[in-house]
């Protein structure tokens, strides 16, 4: 992390700000309230994703520390892993991914299309490890290794997430705080799917100091909402003195309902969603992020938690070359 009181730099990765666009066949179809979507999954570099916007942060601190190579890890279809590889090639630096084979029963697709192939044609190494490894303890060997061999590099946390990662969403919400204005809307609540819990950490951190007043909906794509909580309050008690504030943690709201049997695998309501969404407004979600903060979307409007008079925000994180991964799915 940078020394206190010097704001961090960025280096430009992704196209930005990205666009903020109603959905008016989606809001109509589930009888209002009005959607609007955030296209974060046009972020441009290698594919997009909400990562890219992290990676300015994190790829300006590894080369500020004199990092030739970049060590990260995930799991097999991790998109962090798909573009931490695009920003290094950008960059003119090495890539080594420690892709954990995290997600059971899944096919030869899973192994080798979607986020496996992109990694390939980036030019990253790829390491891959059985479930339940420690994949920190095997991107220490892998620095340990490269070291060795007179490189330097440097270790970015699964997602992206950690205070540094997050300030680039606390940026992202001003963004968005600017667009509103200029659409003259006001939103109610922001819906995000959450995992790592950098995005959601960052939109937090970012919304308090924005002075708005949307609720930030989370949903879980893998972990219980207590543990996602301590999670989010991890980040933010590290992105905090960035942003030279207190979030509180009240701020935090989990909904841990579409998880399903665990990460990464499917359920009825993402592929509900998916189809949904590609039908209605020509939009790709993803089937282990998106598409499940999607579903809880659809959730809480027919349950009633969301008003028909209600303007919402679903910020769209990108992902959708997984999707290739798990065409049997579909
Ligand atoms: C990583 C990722 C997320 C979750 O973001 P976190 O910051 O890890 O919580 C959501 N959607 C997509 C498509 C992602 O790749």
């Amino acid at each position: 992390m940078p020394t206190s009181g010097s704001v961090p730099s960025k280096i430009n990765l992704g196209f930005l700000p990205t666009a903020l666009e109603p959905m008016p066949r989606l809001s109509s179809l589930l009888g209002g309230p009005q959607i609007w979507i955030k296209r974060d999954d046009c972020t441009g570099l290698g594919g997009g994703g909400n990562k890219t916007r992290k990676l300015e942060y994190l790829m300006a601190e590894a080369r500020r520390q004199g990092a030739d190579t970049v060590i990260t890890a995930g799991a097999l279809q991790s998109n962090h892993a798909r573009q931490t590889a695009a920003a290094a090639a950008k960059l003119g630096m090495g890539c080594v991914l420690v892709l954990t084979e995290a997600v059971y029963g899944r096919d030869a697709l899973y192994e080798h299309n979607g986020n496996m192939l992109l990694n390939d044609l980036f030019g990253a190494e790829v390491i891959r490890l059985p479930a339940g490894s420690d994949s920190s303890a095997a991107m220490a060997d892998v620095a340990a290794r490269l070291a060795a061999a007179g490189k330097h590099s440097s270790i970015i946390p699964i997602g992206g997430s950690n205070g540094l990662g997050a300030l680039a969403y606390a940026d992202a919400m001003a963004e968005v705080k600017q667009q509103a204005q200029a659409f003259g809307i006001r939103f109610d609540r922001i819906f995000v799917a959450s995992g790592s819990g950098g995005t959601q950490a960052g939109l937090v951190g970012g919304l308090h100091r924005s002075g708005l007043d949307a609720k930030i909906q989370g949903i879980s794509v893998s972990a219980s909402e207590a543990e996602l909580t301590a999670k989010l309050a991890g980040i933010l008690a590290e992105l905090d003195p960035l942003l030279g504030g207190s979030t509180p943690v009240s701020l935090i709201h989990t909904d841990a309902r579409q998880v399903g049997a665990a990460y990464g695998q499917p359920t009825d309501a993402m592929r509900e969603a998916v189809r949904v969404v590609a039908r209605h407004e020509g939009v790709l979600l993803d089937p282990v992020y998106t598409g499940k903060a999607m579903a809880g979307l659809f959730a809480a409007i027919r349950g009633g938690e969301v008003g028909p008079d209600e303007t919402v925000l679903f910020w769209h994180t990108g992902g959708s070359q997984g999707l290739f991964a798990y065409q049997s799915e579909f």
